[in-house]
């Protein structure tokens, strides 16, 4: 069989340098991999693996561009006696350490400098905060070069020399028996991990650690509209590196304290607001409160409760908007009935009641004639029920086809419930 060039294998140009190399190899031999029941490909696995084994080694790279496959016959060595279903179980990353040795991963652990860890900050913000933003003052501790030292661990004026059991090097070579065979593991240096060096007297400061851990602060700015749960990164604000690494990142995460009277849903803010009953009735307009204070609502005569009225622009800002663009405000309108109408309160409506033409209570001939229908429905062996209210019957049918957008006004609604409920006296009528 015609052997397929590598290139074309691993998928990449002629030109291709090492870290496209790699990252091709990692995903083609993700989705090859024998984990993988749809695309697991022993043969191509194989091929793939052979194929980076040469490119990723410059020498044989050398070789294969000038010579092609006659130029690493026996440079290679040939996974064809691999048992190919032993991989199940081990990521890329294994497999890669596996073959190609340990170090393969990264460039750490060779006694050079490391990265600082990333570190994670929870911020609790107040709503109005999120809203429009703020500034913030954070502490955090975290780890830095020791002073006195400099981050060599050695105390001041005594001496560093070279680790001997590594020669310096920070790693040393291990060699491993495994089912293909024998491979040769690079790993951290026993002695002096990783670092090559031996301290003839740890500094006194951090006990020839090089670092210590140290409170910093740092000014946090939360833009305008940033949601809940959001992550800010701060470069370089996590923790310093081991021997002269680079800083790495500090994480904010953002928390948003909820608020009694609004409820966001993204750019859009929602009040629950309780009307009196002659409000509703007679329209007028009323103060209500919006996160940019008080502001004036226009309620339309004969509104019904649960309608929603939109007060445009009194929002969220639009996260990261140059123009100032921002959400709306939804007041849900909800009537509120007298609860303890007073004598003359009991008049008026009884009077409206009358005007209205409406009967507050069920005449003779009502009651008679359900009467009689519910003894012929007991005479015809059916149960008798009791009388099932028309509205009820209805808001059940139409909960049953909710759409989302109506689950989702109904879990807003739920969390202004609180709000809602009318404190002693504060909507009262009079
Ligand atoms: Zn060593
Ligand atoms: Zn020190």
């Amino acid at each position: 069989m015609a052997k397929r060039d590598y290139y074309e294998v691993l998928g990449i140009a002629k030109n291709a340098n090492a870290d496209e190399i790699k990252k091709s190899f990692r995903n083609t031999a993700r989705k090859l991999h024998p984990d993988n029941k749809d695309s697991g490909d022993e043969a191509a696995f194989k091929e793939l693996a052979e194929a980076y084994e040469v490119l990723s080694d410059e020498k044989k790279r050398a070789q294969y561009d000038r010579y092609g496959h006659a130029g690493v016959q026996g440079a290679t060595r040939g996974f064809d006696n691999v048992d190919f279903s032993s991989f199940a179980g081990f990521g890329i990353d294994d497999i890669i350490d596996m073959f190609f040795g340990g170090g393969m991963r990264s460039n750490a652990r060779r006694g050079g400098p490391e990265a600082g860890a990333n570190l994670k900050y929870d911020l609790q913000v107040e709503f109005l905060e999120a809203v429009f933003g703020c500034e913030k003052k954070i502490t955090i501790r975290r780890l830095e070069d020791c002073e006195p030292c400099s981050g060599s661990g050695a105390q001041p004026g005594t001496t560093v020399t070279p680790c001997t059991t590594c020669a310096g090097m920070g790693q040393v070579q291990q060699v491993m028996n495994s089912w293909f065979g024998q491979s040769v593991r690079v790993i951290e240096c026993p002695s002096c991990q990783g670092t090559g060096q031996k301290i003839e007297k740890p500094c006194k400061d951090c006990h020839g650690e090089g670092q210590q851990r140290k409170a910093r602060d740092f000014d946090v700015k939360i833009p305008a509209g940033i949601e809940p749960g959001a992550r800010m990164r701060l470069t370089s604000g996590g923790d310093k590196g081991r021997r002269g690494g680079p800083f790495g990142d500090l994480y904010v995460i953002i928390h948003v304290r909820e608020d009694k009277t609004f409820v966001r849903d993204g750019e859009t803010i929602h009040i629950r607001q309780p009307i009196s009953f002659s409000m509703a009735g007679l329209g007028g307009e009323m103060l209500v409160p919006s996160v940019d204070g008080k502001r004036p609502l226009r309620i339309p005569a004969g509104i019904q409760s649960g309608t929603t009225l939109v007060m445009r622009d009194l929002g969220v800002p639009r996260f990261n908007s140059p123009v100032g663009k921002r959400g709306d405000q939804i007041v849900h309108v909800i009537v509120d009935t007298p609860r303890k109408p007073s004598d003359e309160e009991r008049a008026l409506l009884q009077q409206l009641a009358t005007v209205r033409g409406e009967n507050l209570d069920l005449t003779k001939e009502e009651r008679d004639a359900w009467e009689a229908e519910q003894e012929k429905l007991a005479a015809n062996g059916k149960e008798a029920k009791a009388p099932v209210e028309k509205s009820s019957k209805k808001g059940a049918k139409a909960k049953a086809g909710k759409s989302d957008e109506q689950v989702k006004e109904e879990s807003i609604l739920d969390k202004l419930g609180d709000f809602f409920r009318p404190k002693n006296g504060e909507h009262d009528d009079k």
